[in-house]
């Protein structure tokens, strides 16, 4: 027999690994640094190590204190309620809760273009279309209701990314909230705060529960992760925060001790380590200006642990920055053929991805295409 018609599914891209890029160049891991997939340049939180070593001999059990106490734990940080924190496999698990509980056959999505692949790919799995709203280069990737309203045809869900991998534009809450004012009832908008804690403002939590200024509403979902600002991108932890009166679908949709018990306790111990997240937003700031500051191409403000970068041939220009060991991220696969992606490292990795980016641009003699004016006029006069 033969799988379904698979022929619109695409398979997931990710950022290249050092071990992957060594073998292939016959070149030794040491040579490399990896600026590709976003990781936490500080590891995981080392409350966090310790949980895994400690929980290794207990993992015969099924995860089921662990899930509800992190459930709990999660709940207390956003003052929630449990019902309302919906743990998953990783971020990418609770894109496919929040489309298991909306989508019907031959619903559809709106995803942003350029954007986060698995939106798409989740909601295929889900026998869903998907649909583009685009966010324009020449508008700096601006993130307005306006330009997703446009595009808007009734879908079941609209993804919006704030901060957005790859650009690290945001989308302020009041433009989210007339989004979900001015669209069906029965549309959600599904916010992706992968990157949340990167960035300045309040989480859309804000929205769904009502803070401050805000109405509380039942069309707005907020996605996070462990995979980022907490360093645990191996151990596949992330979460939805739904709306009160979603409380019962949960146990209906999800996939039985998807967050695996190694999960919760790392995700336990990590969430009561506010230095190590603060330390790694910290490295984040410094990384993000000094790139803006100093890189001799244009860099988009970002608000994410990345910047994007107009380097003009991204295929060229991330082939030869690996060549000189630093992988980055060549974002031709995110319909960006112009641009690279580089990930927020510590002070040395920075440097040296700031030194070779300015290099290989000189060597290879490539012009962007943007016109925008160079972020840092002294960076251009120190380097003809
Ligand atoms: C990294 C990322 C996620 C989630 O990743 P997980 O590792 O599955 O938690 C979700 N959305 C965006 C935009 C991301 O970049």
């Amino acid at each position: 027999m033969q799988p379904r018609d698979l022929s619109d599914h695409v398979a997931y891209e990710a950022g290249r690994g050092i071990e992957e890029v060594a073998r292939e160049l016959d070149r030794d891991p040491s040579e490399f640094i990896k600026l590709a997939s976003n990781e936490n340049p500080h590891g995981p939180s080392p409350a966090a190590a310790v949980a895994i070593r400690e929980t290794a001999s207990s993992v015969s059990s099924y995860p089921k204190a662990a899930h509800a106490d992190l459930t709990t734990a999660v709940a207390g940080r956003w003052n929630v309620t449990d019902d309302q924190v919906w743990l998953a496999n990783g971020g990418d698990g609770a894109i496919d809760y929040l489309h298991r509980t909306t989508l019907d056959p031959d619903d559809a999505v709106l995803v942003p273009t350029p954007g986060f692949a698995y939106y798409g790919m989740s909601s295929r799995f889900h026998h869903g279309d998907v649909r583009e709203y685009e966010l324009s280069k020449a508008d700096d990737f601006t993130q307005e209701a306006d330009a997703v309203l446009e595009a808007y045809d009734g879908e079941r869900v609209i993804w919006v990314t704030s901060p957005h991998n790859p650009t690290g534009s945001t989308m302020p809450l009041a433009e989210i909230e007339r989004l979900a004012d001015e669209t069906d009832e029965e549309t959600l908008i599904a916010v992706d705060e992968a990157y949340g804690e990167f960035a300045d403002g309040e989480s859309a939590i804000a929205l769904l529960d009502g803070w401050d200024e805000f109405e509380a509403r039942d069309d707005v979902a907020v996605l996070r992760t462990f995979s980022k600002a907490y360093g645990l991108a191996g151990v596949r932890l992330g979460y939805a925060v739904v709306p009160d009166e979603w409380a019962d679908a949960y146990a209906r949709v999800n996939t039985p001790f998807a967050a695996s018990e190694l999960a919760c306790r790392a995700g336990l111990a990590a969430i009561d380590d506010e230095e190590h997240v603060v330390r790694t937003v910290e490295t984040t700031r410094e990384s993000r200006a000094y790139m803006r500051d100093d890189i001799d191409a244009h860099v988009w403000e970002s608000q994410g642990n990345f910047v994007l970068v107009d380097v003009g041939d991204a295929s060229a220009v991330a082939a030869e920055m690996q060549e000189r060991g630093v992988i980055v991220r060549d974002c031709s696969s995110f319909g960006l053929p112009g641009c690279v992606r580089i990930t927020c490292g510590t002070e040395d990795e920075t440097e040296r991805a700031v030194e070779t980016l300015n290099d290989v641009l000189d060597d290879l003699d490539v012009e962007p295409e943007s016109a925008g004016e160079p972020e840092n006029p002294d960076a251009e006069v120190a380097d003809p």
